[in-house]
């Protein structure tokens, strides 16, 4: 059993910069969270916390259920791997990862054994007599895996593993990590930059600004139910549009219009935005570039949000295409397929699917529906 437990967590720097506001999360046993946000939003900084490596303000941290604010990083039973795996450059493969255990004069035999043991699930077993100078970026990386991994640690603490790492690498290990995270049934909290991570990876995944948590959720519930622009535009890539638009009101049907762009609401986001009180008034459109279309089907089937664009920016992305355009002064940009006749400066005719798109409150950012 491992489970975290962090209530109305606060870091104050000495210099009086708070970089942590009333955190709160309840990580249960196994669970792979990740921390996503921009950087400086606080995401090390509550990861250090956890280890111990940094003081609490104020707020509780609990492992297991008992509370650990003032246990020394080494009595938590946390491991933590840096994305500088530093590698004692002159001790083998085996000495490195057994380095840990030997500081706590754990029995040779019981070293050797849970060296071995972590070897293999690494795949390190060919590699244990080895320096670092002689392993790959890969190999490495694993090394530091197994040196959190023989202490046999209730929490992995990850901060930006992988960052050091070419794409082709990071890709191996992502999936290497996730197969870990089965076969050890550890719980982990990571911490990426890394779209892609976030999202394969995370049980849940928790978005960080300026040291507040904007909301923690499965990938797939941020992706499709942001709570707020934020979330929204952080989530995503090439990150959602978002454009002005006036919501007129007649009975029970909802009309949102930009610019050429116009369209009816689906019921229940109409229902929603009628309860608002939006009648009349501007908001925030917000619509995915896969949720805009070009091809002649959609046109048909989504002909009653049709408007026309000039197209401003092409990328070809192998199996897919960036259109980039301008709606009522937003430059924004639609995912379409690569047999697309569009090039720069074709005039061409664009479709959204009013299912799928979000609508925030232009002063709270916060989601309407
Ligand atoms: P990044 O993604 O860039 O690593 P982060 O989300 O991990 O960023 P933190 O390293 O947690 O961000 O830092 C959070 C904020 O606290 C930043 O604004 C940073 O400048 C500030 N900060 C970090 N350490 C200190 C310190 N010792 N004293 C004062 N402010 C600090």
């Amino acid at each position: 059993m491992a489970s975290l437990s962090l209530k109305n967590i606060y870091k104050v720097y000495p210099n009086g910069f708070e970089a942590v506001k009333d955190f709160n999360l309840e990580v249960e046993d196994k669970e792979f969270i990740i921390f996503v946000g921009p950087s400086g939003c606080g995401k090390s900084t509550t990861l250090r916390m956890i280890a111990g490596l940094e003081d609490i303000s104020s707020g509780e941290l609990k492992i297991d259920g008992k509370v650990v604010n003032d246990v020394e990083p080494k009595d938590r039973d946390i491991a933590m791997v840096f994305q500088n795996y530093a590698l004692y450059p002159h001790m083998t493969v085996f000495d490195n990862m057994a380095f840990g255990l030997k500081l706590r004069k754990v029995p040779k035999d019981e070293i050797r054994k849970k060296v071995e043991d972590a070897a293999r699930i690494l795949d390190l077993e060919k590699l244990l007599d080895r320096k670092p100078k002689a392993l790959s970026g890969g190999q490495r990386q694993r090394v530091a895996m197994g040196r959190a991994i023989v202490r046999n640690p209730k929490v992995f603490l990850m901060d930006e593993p992988l960052s050091n790492l070419d794409a082709k690498l990071r890709v191996q290990m992502r999936s290497e990590i996730a197969s870990l995270h089965n076969r050890l049934g550890a719980t982990i909290i990571y911490v990426t930059h890394d779209q892609t991570e976030a999202m394969t990876l995370g049980t849940r995944i928790v978005v960080l600004k300026d040291g507040v948590v904007q909301q923690v959720d499965s990938p797939q519930k941020l992706y499709n139910e942001p709570k707020n622009l934020f979330v929204a535009g952080f989530i995503g890539s090439p990150q959602m549009n978002f454009v002005e638009a006036a919501v007129s009101v007649k009975g029970e049907s909802v009309t949102v219009s930009t610019g050429d762009c116009q369209f009816e609401l689906p019921k229940e986001k109409a229902k929603k935005v009628i309860a608002g009180g939006y009648a009349g008034k501007n908001v925030i459109l917000g619509i995915r570039p896969e949720d805009i279309y070009e091809d002649q089907e959609s046109l048909e089937k989504y002909a009653d949000s049709k408007f026309s664009v000039e197209v401003s920016g092409y990328e070809l992305l192998g199996a897919e295409v960036l259109l980039y355009f301008s709606l009522s002064g937003a430059n924004m940009s639609a995912r379409v397929g690569s047999d697309t006749k569009a090039r720069m400066g074709s005039k061409i005719q664009l479709a959204i699917n009013p299912e799928k798109v979000h609508i925030f409150d232009k002063d709270s950012e916060l989601t309407i529906t």
